[in-house]
């Protein structure tokens, strides 16, 4: 679990992910959003990947097999679907089967 110095500094991804989200969502109708990138900048800040099982233990030593962004508290996907939201990338989908290092327990 993140710690408060951990969640303070996601604030200003989440900020601008919701900023993003709310111009996209006022002025274009409801569509997919496009999927994060493991390479993008705010991705590689939290160590998301795509797929789970490819975390480096060595790097996140913290991490289970277990977590996925579908279990997380972030995620804002519907149940059962392959990809959805997350509040920390807002205006970009992040795989079901994917992790960062801001997981929470949902
Ligand atoms: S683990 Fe949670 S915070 Fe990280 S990308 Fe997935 S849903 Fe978002």
């Amino acid at each position: 679990m993140p710690c408060r110095r951990q969640f303070l500094g996601y604030l200003p991804l989440a900020l601008t992910g919701s900023i993003a989200a709310a111009a996209t969502l006022g002025s274009r109708p409801a569509r997919a959003a496009a999927m994060l990138g493991e390479q993008e900048p705010q991705a590689l800040k939290v160590g998301y990947m795509a797929d789970s099982s490819r975390v480096d233990p060595r790097k996140y030593p913290a991490h289970k097999p277990s977590q996925t962004c579908a279990n997380c508290q972030l995620y804002q996907g519907d149940e059962g679907s392959a990809a959805g939201g997350c509040a920390l990338f807002g205006g970009k989908d992040v795989a079901a089967k994917g992790w960062c290092s801001a997981w929470e327990q949902g």
